[in-house]
């Protein structure tokens, strides 16, 4: 078993494990946010006929040329054409129909005047204005045409996806699977929220930050509940999860004696992969997998190593697992409020706010960052990247920060624009 990656091998290593999980067929109406699976071709032209794109008087360019305002040409109204309904006959030399947006171009017409640019006179129409030749009408498959491909694999559907597939009469579509995860907190002083704390009992928290990150990005998290500090505890609750495509536990992978995750690991069959990443929070991390079977995670116990581990390593994964191509956070960049320092050897990620200054972004720390203050993470809008090496960032030097919050950018986004 590989010990002390960077972070950037430990990465690799894990995207090397995870593939794409297989496709299952999803109510289209439920797909936001799945990655589709299949090619997604049209059996239909949309729109299904030339329509008119306004409210007003289909007619023939031609009888309306040299129309204008003063000097209208007049049309006499031959009949209506409703949206949803069809031309009784096809239109003739001198007439107009009226019609309405989204009704069916009639035979004979080639364009339509918007009501606004014409007056209604009994059985006859003035029209303002010289029509161009398809003016206002919509064409016959000019959003999507017959047997088209529409949709191609690896799409993460959106609204205007979802619209799409309807609009193609899909009620089902082929979908990436989303990440079953089970989840597992270990430790004898861990309860559930709703429990007793006395006697220094704390709540296992991780699992509810780190089944929410599941979430976050899809995936489905199920809960393996607390296991104790004992081998057969952990080997049962291990067992419980190995269905699962991701097996997530934290706390009791440090090298303290009642620190059993790894041993219960090797013992039921995994590969272990790596223990230990050149980072702070969130050392001694471990890696394996069962094959077949789960890809396993055992994050630190500390809240903020759970979920900053988690963060790099886990959402990763799970993202490359539901098919999708983007696997990592934006990134910005941002000056430091305050000086940083360290010591070389470990990459820190820093928990910041990010506010908006006269020359760009600034980072500043949320204060204590003790892998155990949660609060800070709270209150944490991006991770801030000190690299392995570097033992000093001066206030106002530049770093890179992940965003954790992405309002964040669209605040910026909105900035530029005004
Ligand atoms: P350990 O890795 O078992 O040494 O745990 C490190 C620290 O994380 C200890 O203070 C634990 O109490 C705490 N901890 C472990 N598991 C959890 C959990 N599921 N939720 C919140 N804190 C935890
Ligand atoms: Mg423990």
């Amino acid at each position: 078993m590989r010990t002390g990656l960077s972070v950037a091998e430990a990465l690799a290593v894990v995207l090397d494990a995870a593939g794409r999980l297989a496709p299952e067929t999803a109510p289209a109406a439920d797909a936001l946010g799945r990655v589709l699976a299949e090619p997604v071709a049209s059996d239909r032209a949309l729109p299904p006929a030339d329509n008119s794109a306004m409210d007003g008087y289909a007619v023939r360019a031609r009888d309306c040329a040299g129309a204008r305002s003063g000097s209208p040409v007049s049309l006499a109204l031959a009949f209506e054409v409703a949206a949803g309904g069809s031309a009784e006959r096809a239109l003739a030399a001198g007439e107009a129909a009226r019609i309405f947006t989204g009704a069916p171009i009639p035979p004979g017409a080639d364009a339509v005047v918007r009501q606004e640019d014409t007056d209604r006179d009994g059985d006859a129409v003035r029209v303002n204005v010289t029509p161009g030749e398809g003016e206002h009408i919509r064409r016959r498959g000019e959003d999507v045409d017959e047997g088209e491909t529409v949709l191609v694999p690896g799409t993460c559907l959106g609204p205007a996806h979802l619209g799409m597939l309807a609009s193609l009469g899909r009620t089902g579509v082929s979908v990436v699977q989303r990440p079953r995860v089970a989840i597992l907190s270990g430790g004898d002083e861990l309860v559930e929220p709703d429990a007793d704390v006395a006697g220094g009992r704390i709540v296992a928290s991780n699992s509810y930050s780190l089944a929410a990150q599941c979430r976050e990005v899809g995936a489905e998290p199920t809960y393996l509940g607390i296991a104790r500090d004992t081998p057969a505890d952990i080997e049962a609750r291990f067992r419980a999860g190995l269905a699962a495509d991701v097996l997530v536990s934290s706390a009791g992978v440090s090298v303290g004696d009642r620190d059993h995750v790894r041993g219960v690991l090797a013992k039921l069959g995994a590969g272990m992969v790596f223990w230990g990443v050149q980072m702070k929070p969130g050392y001694p991390l471990v890696f394996a997998r069962f094959d077949p079977g789960p890809l396993v995670f055992g994050l630190p116990g500390n809240p903020v190593s759970a979920m900053v581990t988690f963060e790099q390593f886990v959402r990763p994964v799970l993202l490359k697992l539901a098919g999708r191509t983007r696997l990592f956070r934006p990134r910005v960049r941002a000056r430091l409020a305050t000086p940083l320092r360290k010591q070389p050897g470990r990459l820190h990620f820093v928990r910041v706010v990010l506010e908006r200054g006269d020359a760009g972004l600034v980072a500043r720390e949320t204060g204590n960052q003790s892998s155990g203050v949660l609060r800070s993470m709270c209150e944490a809008q991006g991770l801030l990247i000190f690299p392995a090496e570097a033992s000093e960032l001066p206030a106002g030097s530049e770093a890179e920060v992940q965003v954790l919050d992405e309002s964040i950018l669209r605040e910026e986004a909105s900035g530029l624009e005004a």
